[in-house]
Formats: structure tokens, C-alpha cells, sequence
């Protein structure tokens, strides 16, 4: 069999960041064999400048909210953004999925091999079925109002089934709520049942708002849904955070992707881990940084993940808050505003974290027998592509 070598000014594993003295064999299809030294690596080596990587796994986005590309105002806050999402005049059908094709193509082509990807329709099912990128897709629930619960769970599950008869593999598909904010306790409930052992997420902690609506009745969420007829709270104040009203509602195995968490507490990361290690479900931390720097102009305390041994990956969210759709520029958002993040963690939470969160457990890492696809990033962090 021919091998292919690759070589370039730092190579990373998707757990080490290793220096130019190391060589990556794959077979002509990417399937990795090895990772040697240079000096057992022989002739016919292909030689980069910048760094190598496993393919990025991007675990948030909304690929049908991709029209919205330069449309929602920056700065205006959560429930502002909801309220222009709300307003934003929907495009013909095919302007969304000329837009959707666009960002599938930007996704593949900076670098991503994966996307966790946000549905509440079926519409991007179509471009879904012809992407390169691989999918999981969480069908997203909002439903305030407890006595539609059971209609809405049914009505979701045949999008479900949509996702998971169309696309491969199958199963790769799970009903999640939206946020603490939109979602009735009894819809929580019949989520809970429906996705055991499942990976699903959920919108967290976006703004200090939700804390208050939960913990005291109160904030800008009240004038929101006054704003759109709503007499009574989707979910009654519990006095606690959004994380800790939310999260005791699962208790069926899930791996739960928790997104955003700009406002989370030192105390609800502690409270979140304990819970989940009790209760036989894993929290993992999705990072948005551009986005919550578009919305709420404010990161997340991402020192506190690490403090707290986190299980952390990255998402881009959608073209409703967000520049670009690229893993690579979440990492430069990082760096920019926490320089002393180290590089190998925030490419192990862009690679290998986010492709066990997703549960594929073939991409994210160089390791024999996996096909992670090959991805350069140039030293100056201004580009990143796929190679192979
Ligand atoms: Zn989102």
C-alpha cells in the first residue's frame, strides 16, 4: 500500500501538540496509520508551514439560519436577538438554501469534518443529504405550554425520523429542548424520555436575564413575553440558576452539550458536574465565543472550565450571531481575549472533545485506523484548510 507522510512546523494529535520532528502516515485515503519521528519517516515527505491537525468538529450551529447572514444586529442583547430573529422577514425557499449550500461549502472549507447542527424544520435536510460534512442533528423543541407538550414531542419526532431515515449514518439524530426560557416542565419530561443515552443539548445561561427569570420571576424575559401575548411563565421561578432548574430534569444517560454558558457560575459548574456524575449523564461545556461576543459582547469563564477539569468543545451558532462560520476563528477569539489558554487545549476541544461529544469516534484524533481528515492551519491563524 502507498503511504502518504505529512509534515509540517508543529502537528497536532488531537490530544499533543507535537514539534517538527514528527511525521504523519496515512494511507491515499486519509486513514491514519501512524505518527513517527522524522528520523524514521523515510523519503517522499509532504512538508507544511503552520500546524496539522485532525479535522475541527464544530458542535453548535444552525445551518437553516443561514439566510440571516448579515441581517440581526450585533450588540443588542439576548432578547433583543430573539426579537429580531422573531421580526426577520423569512426569504424565499430557495434564497435559503443557497445560503445554506454557501455555508456547508465555508464550513468543509476552513476545516470542519463535523457539525452538531440545530434543527426545527426539515428544510435543511436537502443540503444535509449532499454535504461532505458528516451531521448530528438535534431537533430542537420549543414549546411553552404544558398541555401541548405531547403534541409537539410527536410532531418532532417525525421531523426526527426524517434526519435519521435520509442521512448516514442513521441515529445520529435526538430531540433537545431549546432553553430554560421557551420550554414547558413537562416537555422537559418527555425529552428526558425520549433520548436515552443520547447526546442532546440545550442553550444555556446566554444572559444574566435567564438566571433572573428563574431564580426571581423577574427581567427582561417578562417584557419579551409580554411583548409577544404571553400571560404566564413557560416555567415557574424555582429560585435556583437556569442550570440548576434545568439540568435535575434529566436523568435518562444522556450526554448533554451545554451551549453558551456566558453567565454560568463557579457554583453551577460545580453543582452541574456533581449532578451529572450522580445521575449516570455527562455535561459537556460548548463554547461560542464570537457569538456571545455579537449578542452579549462577553465570553464565557472559560478559566473556571479548566479549573474545574471541563469537558469543553466549540461551535460557531449560526450567521444570526456570528461573522463567519469557523472553528479556526473561535480558537483566535480565544486567544485574543485569554492568551494564556494554551494552543493544545483549545485544538483538543476543536477536535477530539467535540468528535466524542458528537460520538464519532472515528474523526478527531490521529489514531491508527481513524480518518480524521487533515487540516492546515498557517502559523498566523488567518486560514485553515482542508489537505486531505
Ligand atoms: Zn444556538
Amino acid at each position: 500500500m502507498a503511504y502518504c507522510k505529512f509534515r509540517a512546523d508543529q502537528l497536532f494529535t488531537g490530544y499533543t501538540l507535537l514539534n517538527e520532528n514528527h511525521v504523519l502516515i496515512t494511507s491515499e485515503n486519509g486513514t491514519v496509520e501512524d505518527v513517527i519521528t522524522l528520523e524514521n519517516a523515510g523519503e517522499g515527505i509532504r512538508q507544511f508551514q503552520g500546524i496539522l491537525s485532525p479535522g475541527f468538529i464544530n458542535c453548535h450551529c444552525h445551518l437553516e439560519l443561514s439566510h440571516m447572514r448579515s441581517n440581526i444586529p450585533a450588540g443588542t442583547g439576548l432578547t433583543g436577538f430573539i426579537a429580531s430573529v422573531m421580526q426577520y422577514a423569512q426569504p424565499a425557499q430557495d434564497f435559503k438554501d443557497e445560503q445554506m449550500r454557501l455555508a456547508d461549502e465555508e464550513m468543509y472549507n476552513s476545516g470542519i469534518v463535523a457539525v452538531g447542527d440545530i434543527s426545527n424544520q426539515v428544510y435543511s435536510l436537502s443540503q444535509k443529504s449532499k454535504s461532505k460534512i458528516r451531521w448530528y442533528n438535534f431537533i430542537e423543541i420549543t414549546n411553552p405550554d404544558d398541555e401541548k407538550a405531547e403534541a409537539k414531542l410527536s410532531a418532532f419526532k417525525t421531523i426526527a425520523d426524517q434526519f435519521s431515515g435520509t442521512l448516514y449514518p442513521p441515529g445520529n439524530t435526538a430531540l433537545s429542548p431549546h432553553a430554560i426560557y421557551s420550554v414547558s416542565p413537562q416537555t422537559f419530561n418527555l425529552i428526558n424520555q425520549s433520548t436515552q443515552n443520547k447526546t442532546i443539548t440545550i442553550h444555556n445561561q446566554e444572559c444574566a436575564d435567564e438566571d433572573e427569570l428563574l431564580k426571581n420571576g423577574a427581567g427582561k424575559f417578562l417584557r419579551f413575553y409580554e411583548s409577544i401575548g404571553r400571560k404566564t411563565l413557560p416555567i415557574p421561578p424555582s429560585g435556583k440558576s437556569s442550570i440548576q432548574t434545568w439540568l435535575p430534569y434529566f436523568n435518562n444517560g444522556q450526554t448533554i452539550i451545554s451551549v453558551h454558558n456566558t453567565y454560568i457560575s463557579e457554583e453551577d459548574i460545580v453543582f452541574a458536574k456533581n449532578y451529572a456524575a450522580a445521575n449516570g449523564l455527562e455535561i459537556i461545556f460548548c463554547l461560542c465565543p464570537n457569538a456571545n461576543l455579537y449578542i452579549e459582547n462577553r465570553l464565557p469563564p472559560v478559566d473556571l472550565f479548566i479549573k474545574h477539569n471541563c469537558n469543553i468543545v466549540l461551535g460557531t451558532d449560526s450567521y444570526g450571531s456570528n461573522w463567519q462560520l469557523s472553528i479556526a476563528k473561535e480558537m483566535v477569539a480565544i486567544r485574543q481575549h485569554l492568551p494564556h489558554v494554551p494552543l493544545e487545549k483549545r485544538l483538543n476541544w476543536a477536535t477530539a472533545n467535540g468528535a466524542g461529544a458528537l460520538g464519532f469516534k472515528d474523526l478527531g484524533s490521529f489514531e491508527k485506523g481513524k480518518r480524521p481528515g487533515i487540516v492546515l492551519t498557517g502559523n498566523d491563524w488567518n486560514n485553515s484548510k482542508r489537505i486531505l
